[in-house]
């Protein structure tokens, strides 16, 4: 008896957004889905902004009325301020799309994520919080299930055809093979905390995501998110050697000397009260080499993460929930869970990051501006939103880099990186789960 409740189609690790979307996508879709997370939610989480084209996720899980419901920030536009704090006019999602799914939200991590997995569950999902997956367990080189810590502090083991590593920055699966390729040109330090009663416009302005560039040299940008009940999350991410290297232990210093420096932030905060603590993270962007093995799937931040100056970690999260689906029906219908059929999504995946990607060298250019870009090729600004809601998986989405070539330099493909000092184990700069191997 008991080892027909470990047996089920699909194992997924990790509740964050990819996880908790493809056991809900799963569900609803007919197969049997178990879900482990480590954390019991609510639990503290970066990455606040939405991108609209996540709308279309949300109507997959059958959550969209959810959000509709919720009491999240309605966000129509994305808006920058160069070095000198002069600002653009706001990029509005409606300018290049007229559907409802042009306005998204910005969302309280701790709450939404919460949603999101409590939403799965819902579903049909057998969802276990306070669970940690100890390791993933393997047959040859097939994944076959996983080991993991009850609540009790026992140990049990979960089979299932299809193992799903949705564990984040963790990235338990690639790190264990060594898959994991690091941007050399994206290692930032980021210090971010939240305020009450921080400025905000009177009108749809005021759910604007706000990207404020610090001074030249710093490499870096502040955001500038605003959250239900008058709380603003602001985050500085720029170079480590510009933002800790040499400057002491106080955070919380540096943190205000940094918004001191940026007029465009400080006007905003002044009179504003810091309500939580100055966190701290490393955001090192990187990707793995494959996104499939034989009897596993790698999703989210697990597969790849990018910077976080568009917002683009959870649309990414969630369309990697989306293709891992289909994968997954496709390899039920033929019996067949090899990698081939598993990581069939791959070059669709990697070409819309790479997409985004190049979106983000081209800002880091500390002179482009896309008021300039704009400038000399004005019919390019659809395209720039279309970029800006996350529509990176039409075949002409790279069209714009042709030009902005002429203002950036637009880099190679990551895995055209791939060599002996950056490959297999760049993974020194984030402390990886606990990852055995087991037959
Ligand atoms: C500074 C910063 C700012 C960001 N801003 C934005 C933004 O504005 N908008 C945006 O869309 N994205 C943003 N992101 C990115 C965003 O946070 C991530 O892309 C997103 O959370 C990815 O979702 P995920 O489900 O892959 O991973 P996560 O949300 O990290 O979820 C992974 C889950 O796996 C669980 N887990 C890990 N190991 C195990 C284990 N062994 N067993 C069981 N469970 C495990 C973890 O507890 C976690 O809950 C930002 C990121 C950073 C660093």
């Amino acid at each position: 008896m008991k080892m027909d409740m470990n047996h089920t189609d699909v194992i997924v690790i990790g509740g964050g957004p990819a996880g908790s979307a493809v056991a809900s996508i799963l569900s609803r879709e007919g197969r049997k889905v178990t879900l482990f997370e480590k954390e019991e939610f609510p639990r503290h989480h970066i990455g606040e902004s939405l991108m609209p084209d996540t709308y279309w996720t949300f109507e997959r899980m059958g959550i969209l009325e959810k959000l509709k419901r919720s009491p999240f920030v309605r966000k129509y536009s994305v808006q920058f301020a160069n070095q000198a704090s002069r600002e653009s006019r706001p990029f509005y999602f409606f300018e290049a799309n007229h559907h409802e799914s042009a306005v998204t939200w910005q969302v309280t991590r701790d709450a939404f994520d919460k949603l999101l997995i409590e939403h799965a569950a819902e579903e049909g999902a057998t969802v276990y919080q306070g669970t940690p997956v100890k390791q993933i367990l393997f047959d040859g080189d097939r994944a076959v299930g996983v080991e993991v810590r009850m609540k009790d502090g026992s140990t049990e083991k979960f089979y299932a055809k299809v193992t799903i590593d949705a564990t984040g920055l963790s990235a338990m699966m690639s790190n264990k093979l060594g898959w994991r390729i690091s941007d050399p040109k994206l290692k930032k330090s980021v210090l971010y905390s939240y305020f009450k009663g921080a400025r905000r416009e009177p009108d749809l302005n005021g759910g604007a995501t706000l990207v404020l560039r610090t001074a030249y040299g710093s490499g870096g940008w502040f955001w500038y998110i605003p959250l239900e009940d008058d709380v603003t999350s602001v985050g500085i991410v720029a170079d480590p050697e510009y933002l800790v290297k040499g400057r002491g232990q106080n955070l919380a210093k540096i943190f205000h000397e940094e918004i001191e420096k940026c007029e465009a932030c400080r006007r905003r905060v002044e009179g504003a009260e810091r309500v939580d603590k100055v966190y701290s993270i490393l955001d090192y962007s990187y990707r793995s080499k494959q996104c499939a093995g034989d009897g596993f799937i790698i999703i989210g931040d697990a597969y790849g993460f990018l910077d976080p100056i568009y917002s683009s970690g959870v649309l990414l999260a969630f369309k990697m929930a989306e293709l891992a689906a289909d994968a997954i029906h496709d390899a039920f219908n033929n019996d067949d869970f090899s990698a081939d059929r598993l990581g069939q999504f791959q070059p669709l995946l990697d070409r819309g990051i790479e997409s985004m990607r190049k979106l983000v060298y081209a800002f880091y250019n500390e002179d482009f501006s896309f008021g300039q870009f704009l400038q000399k090729y004005p019919d390019q600004r659809f395209n720039i939103i279309n970029l800006l809601i996350g529509n990176v998986f039409n075949e002409h989405v790279d069209d714009i880099y042709v030009p902005m070539s002429e203002f950036a330099e637009i880099p190679p493909p990551l895995d055209e990186l791939i060599s002996p000092e950056n490959g297999d184990k760049s993974s020194e700069d984030i402390e990886p789960e606990e990852v055995l191997s087991a037959k």
